[in-house]
This record gives structure tokens, C-alpha cells and sequence, in this order.
């Protein structure tokens, strides 16, 4: 299963990514994760984008498609992956498109997640993440079972990411509105596009992905 999760910053792309990587044992690549690893680590790429990212703009290109072809000749990409976070301009995408041919593979599917701009600002906003594992939770719609331990790995430390408020996140919608949302066309024209509404309950929302993997 080779897929892409398309959609605003706050719609729910890790969320599901994590689901569908628990489900069909594919890692999920998510360029936003790397980037910030590359920033923590403080290489050269991390320091190219650390700016970029706290204002909310997009890295270049050139940075992205590097690090999405290194790391889909990964063994684990092999049966399949899924990418959350890019391609996010049709640079990329037509980029992907080119590294797939030369490496033999084929993508299965494009699910977009459709969300309110006013529920974007609310997730966003409430956004954390557990520090030693990476499970995404809210302050409101998705809280530990157990309050401060993390469901997945019991750790007790938890993060939110710099760019996660009002501010930037407008800067991160213009960018999405604006260089994002043409794939949509884009990958609908190549007949690849699935659109899932992104409102409702998060396993609600996994079982329409999951339909749509299934028949894939
Ligand atoms: P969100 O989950 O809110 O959509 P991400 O974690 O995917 O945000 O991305 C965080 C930031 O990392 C973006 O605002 C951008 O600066 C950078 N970034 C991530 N993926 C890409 C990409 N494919 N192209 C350019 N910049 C990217
Ligand atoms: P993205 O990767 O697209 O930026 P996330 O998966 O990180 O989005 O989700 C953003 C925030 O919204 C997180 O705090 C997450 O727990 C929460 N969230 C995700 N899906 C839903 C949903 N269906 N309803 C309510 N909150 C959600
Ligand atoms: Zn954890």
C-alpha cells in the first residue's frame, strides 16, 4: 500500500498515519517529522529550515525531494509507505512522480482530508505530541487515557511544536491554500483522489480510509 494523506496543517494527517501504520505495518513518512529531526540534530538541512519553519513557510523543494528519496530506499518503504506532508507543491509532486518510475513503484491512492478552517485553528491549537514516542494528542479532543502518561509508551513528558499557534498557523494556511491545494486537482486528473471528510470522529474518519485502502 502506497499512499499520500493530503490536507491543511491541523486535519488530522499524523493522526490517521499512525492508525494505518498500526493496521498495515508501513512506516509513515512525514516530512514534517523529519525536517524537525534535522533541526533538533542541528545538520545542514536542519539549519536551512529551522527559520523557514518557525514562520510557516515552506522549505524548498530541493531540501524536501532530497529526504523523501532517501528515505524511500529504505528497506521499510519496500511493500509500501504512506506520506504525510508531501508533496505539498506540484513541484514536488511531479518530483515523486519521477522518483517512483526510477525506483519501480506505483502509488495506490490519494486521501484527501477535508476539515473547517475554524476546526484547523482548534486542533492546531490544542496540539501535543508525547515526547518519547510521537503519539499526537489534544487538549480537548484527545486527551491520555491516564492524565500525563502517554496511552502508547507510558512516558510522562510531552511537547508542543513552535509553530502551532495563531500566527504562523495563518502563514501555514496561505501556503496550503496557495501551493498545496493544486494537487488536488492535480492527483484527481491522474484519477488517484479520494476525498474523506476529515469532521467527524477520528476512528469514524479511519474506517472511511480504510474502505477506501481496502478496495485500493
Ligand atoms: P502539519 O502537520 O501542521 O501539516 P508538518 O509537520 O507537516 O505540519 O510541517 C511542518 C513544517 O515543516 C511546514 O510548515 C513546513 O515549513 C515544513 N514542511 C513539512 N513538509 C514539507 C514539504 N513537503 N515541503 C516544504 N516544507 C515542508
Ligand atoms: P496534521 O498531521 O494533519 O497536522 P494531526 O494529526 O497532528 O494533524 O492533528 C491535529 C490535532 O487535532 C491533534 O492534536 C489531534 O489529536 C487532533 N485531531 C486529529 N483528528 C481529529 C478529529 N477527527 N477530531 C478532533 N481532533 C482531532
Ligand atoms: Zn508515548
Amino acid at each position: 500500500m502506497k499512499l499520500i494523506l493530503v490536507g491543511p496543517p491541523g486535519a488530522g494527517k499524523g493522526t490517521q498515519a499512525k492508525l494505518i501504520v498500526d493496521k498495515y505495518s508501513i512506516p509513515q513518512l512525514s516530512t514534517g517529522d523529519m525536517l524537525r529531526e534535522a533541526v533538533a540534530n542541528g545538520t545542514d538541512v536542519g539549519k536551512k529550515a529551522k527559520a523557514v519553519m518557525d514562520a510557516g513557510n515552506l522549505v524548498s523543494d530541493d531540501i524536501v525531494n532530497a529526504i523523501v528519496s532517501e528515505r524511500l530506499d529504505q528497506a521499510d518503504c519496500k511493500n509500501g509507505f504512506i506520506l504525510d506532508g508531501f508533496p505539498r507543491t506540484l513541484e514536488q509532486a511531479e518530483a515523486l512522480s519521477g522518483m517512483l518510475s526510477d525506483k519501480d513503484m506505483r502509488l495506490d491512492k490519494v486521501v484527501e482530508l477535508k476539515v473547517n478552517d475554524e476546526a484547523l485553528v482548534e486542533r492546531v491549537s490544542g496540539r501535543y505530541t508525547c515526547g518519547n514516542c510521537g503519539e499526537g494528542y489534544h487538549d480537548t479532543f484527545k486527551q491520555p487515557a491516564k492524565e500525563g502518561i502517554c496511552d502508547r509508551c507510558g512516558n510522562s513528558q510531552f511537547k508542543r511544536r513552535p509553530d502551532d499557534n495563531a500566527d504562523t498557523l495563518r502563514t501555514r494556511l496561505m501556503a496550503y491554500y496557495k501551493e498545496t491545494s493544486p494537487l488536488l486537482g492535480y492527483y484527481f486528473a491522474k484519477g488517484d483522489l479520494k476525498s474523506v471528510d476529515g469532521m467527524g470522529d477520528i476512528g469514524d474518519i479511519f474506517n472511511s480510509i480504510d474502505n477506501i485502502l481496502k478496495s485500493a
